[in-house]
């Protein structure tokens, strides 16, 4: 149960002063439906305003609070051009005040010819004009800009201003209350941290590192924790010791000998079955490194030991690639394999389903399917999870209370992440990690091409087409707005389908699921030649004969995402290509991407570089899997804290594993607050 004491900050925004229907909306996009979600919408950076008397003291492009007095309207001379009210200062230089749209209404208003008024804004030019357009502020008197000089400028989304959504987190934050301290009092005499309720009120009003800091390291120190009580209650559950006699994985005719790094986490996975405390290890590996064949190794070592396994796969077409491989590869052994997504029903289902609970399917391969209620297991021993970072913690904690006793978990990604981060994500878990690539791959032929030679590009699309191959063509995720990026993806689908006919499809997001499988199975089966995307396919659909992949706006792509795309092609015998089509305004760190990309296909070091570049503070459009565990700390912060994060959560548990003292307390009110409660969960279930 969630502490009383956090009640005011659950509340619901609309019980908030000016927010009805019409604001909620806005404020859901950004993600923003309880007042705690407005306290934590920390400011994205501060405007600092200067106060000049003239506007010879002020620089074009400086952000300024000047007094000026109103001289003359001028009404726009069409629908869409700018309303201007010109000014003068003291010495009679004269600024416009540019208006577009209704805005013009207000400054009919509130800026009356012959009337004296405080502007803030940022000073620039037109032509021969010195203005400013849509000034954040006009004040009657100087006194009603005081406060303004420094000033939080904060993520919006369409149908809110800066003052509104200010007013809003300055609301949230009168109703925050005081907390009990969860931070080691050493820690925080050291860092010199403020309090969490006064690092709150600062980090909102002005650059306030350490405020800032003390935020991050709660976010860190209540993930480590929450991470730690998971573990603890992990070793406390109740599993089986699984011991193959190897009768089964002795009529394997794998096509190929083991590489090293699969021999040394078969054995690491074997070593964790065969305890009683049930496994929780992530399989990490790129994509190609081989971990079908190491899922299979262990679920055929719980088959052995009379126990069944599972396997879940995010998406229906990759729960059935898999279950095709793993059949044909299991065929010599005469295991029983079946595959249970949404779509089953009626008649096949039931004998699924009778087949799981009377153990005479020993695999099963599918969706969230295999999870619902309504399956049930003779004697489920090892669940296996493709692709992890598409689940979240209490995700993967769900799906492990299935049974009487606890299955062991082995969990699967192809994400390389640094070392750094796997311990703030899946520190829970034991790690094995596939670095070295099966023998006689061809490298991947990548090169950066500037988007302005399109005409080239789709010729060369064309060249590779007539010879039977096939191709993806990734569109950018780039404006943090799905339907302009949606438009764009379609633009180009349709564009290329002018060229191509009926041999291209489209697949993104925001299609209806059967729309989307129906053109992803066209192009597995060879029916499509070109397949346009957004970065839906990161994840999956394996194609030996696709052996180019077009990426648009390379540059904005963080490398942890242009390497999964990438690998996307190169499966097959035939020399892949990878074409980085980049846009004419590319940064310093986008240039080094790409440039690193041609280097080296190395995930493991790419996802190293990635978090480099990206600790260098530069913001990225899209979202990347990597650090979407945290919503305050940076990665920059991330890298420093969290050393001191899990050190301090490791003390707290040791002395304190129940968290009952003062101090284990507060750590459980943090964790709600940060919605880490998962780790609470498991104090009462383990
Ligand atoms: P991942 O799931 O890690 O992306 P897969 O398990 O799909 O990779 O393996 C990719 C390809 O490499 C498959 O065709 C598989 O048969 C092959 N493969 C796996 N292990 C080896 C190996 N040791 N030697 C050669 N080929 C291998
Ligand atoms: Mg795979």
């Amino acid at each position: 149960m969630r502490p009383d004491i956090l009640n005011p900050l659950f509340a619901e925004t609309d019980s908030l002063e000016g927010v009805g229907p019409k604001l909620k909306k806005p404020l859901e996009k950004l993600g923003l439906m309880r007042l705690r979600d407005l306290a934590y919408h920390l400011p994205e950076r501060f405007v600092t305003r200067h106060a000049v008397s003239d506007l010879d003291e002020a620089g074009e492009g400086e952000q300024i609070v000047i007094a000026l007095t109103v001289v003359e309207h001028r009404a726009a001379r069409s629908n869409r051009g700018p309303y201007r009210v010109l000014a003068q200062d003291e010495k009679g230089n004269i600024c416009a005040l540019t208006y577009f749209g209704r805005a013009s209404y207000t400054a009919k208003k509130t800026l009356p010819v012959g009337e004296k008024r405080w502007v803030a804004g940022r000073l620039d030019r037109f032509g021969e004009m010195l203005q400013i357009v849509h000034p954040d502020h006009v004040a009657k008197e100087s006194s009603g800009l005081a406060g303004r000089l420094v000033e939080p400028v904060y993520r919006l989304s369409e149908g809110l201003t800066q003052p509104r959504i200010a007013g809003l987190v300055a609301q949230a934050l009168e109703k925050a209350p005081e907390l009990p301290e969860w931070i080691e009092p050493g820690v925080l005499d050291q860092q010199k941290w403020p309090a969490w309720h006064d690092a709150l009120m600062l980090a909102h009003k002005a650059e306030h590192a350490s405020a800032r800091d003390r935020l991050a390291y709660d976010e860190l120190f209540a993930n480590a924790l929450a991470l730690m009580l998971v573990r603890q209650s992990n070793r406390k559950r109740r599993g089986q010791s699984l011991q193959g006699d190897g009768h089964l994985r002795g009529k394997l005719q794998l096509p190929f000998p083991l590489t090293g790094a699969q021999q040394r986490s078969i054995g690491e996975i074997i070593g964790d079955m065969a305890q009683e405390a049930p496994m929780l290890r992530l399989l990490q590996g790129d994509v190609g490194a081989g971990k079908t064949v190491v899922a299979l190794e262990a679920m055929l070592v719980a088959v052995e030991a009379g126990a069944q396994a599972a396997m879940l796969a995010p998406t229906e077409i990759l729960a059935r690639q898999h279950y095709e491989t793993l059949r044909k590869l299991a065929a010599p052994t005469g295991v029983e394999i079946a595959l249970l997504t949404g779509r089953d029903k009626g008649r096949g289902r039931e004998s699924i389903l009778m087949g799981l609970l009377d153990g005479s399917i020993q695999i099963v391969i599918g969706t969230h399917a295999i999870f619902q209620d309504t399956v049930n297991y003779r004697n489920l021993g090892l669940v296996v999870i493709d692709e992890q970072h598409r689940f979240g913690v209490s995700q993967r904690l769900l799906l492990t209370g299935k049974g009487k006793v606890t299955p062991h978990t082995l969990s699967m990604t192809a994400t390389p992440i640094p070392r750094t981060l796997v311990l703030a994500q899946y520190g829970e878990m034991d790690v094995s990690r596939l670095d070295e690539m099966p023998p006689g791959r061809k490298p991947i032929v990548t090169r950066v091409v500037a988007l302005d030679r399109m005409e080239e590009i789709v010729a060369g699309v064309e060249r590779q087409l007539q010879t039977g191959q096939q191709a993806f063509w990734v569109c950018p995720m780039v404006h943090d707005n799905e339907e302009t990026d949606l438009a764009a993806a379609e633009a180009r689908y349709a564009a290329l389908k002018h060229r191509f006919g009926d041999d291209v499809v489209l697949v993104h997001g925001q299609q209806p699921p059967e729309v989307k499988d129906a053109a992803m199975e066209r192009f597995v089966a060879g029916d499509a030649k070109l397949m346009v995307a957004t970065t839906v396919i990161e994840v999956g659909v394996d194609v030996p004969n696709a052996t180019l992949v077009v990426i648009e706006q390379a540059e904005r792509f963080g490398l942890a995402q242009l390497h999964q795309l990438r690998g996307r092609v190169g499966r097959g015998s035939e020399q892949a290509v990878c074409l980085l089509l980049r846009g004419e305004q590319i940064s310093e760190t986008g240039r080094k991407r790409l440039a690193l990309m041609r280097e080296t296909q190395d995930g493991f070091r790419l996802a190293e570089e990635d978090l480099e570049l990206r600790g260098g503070g530069e913001l990225l459009g899209t979202r990347q899997s990597g650090d979407e565990a945290f919503n305050i700390a940076t990665l920059e912060q991330i890298t420093r804290l969290l050393p001191m994060a899990n050190d301090d959560a490791k003390l707290l548990i040791d002395r304190d594993g129940g968290l009952d003292s003062n101090r284990g307390q507060a750590a459980r009110v943090l964790l709600y607050l940060l919605e880490r409660d998962w780790g609470v969960q498991t104090l009462r279930s383990g």
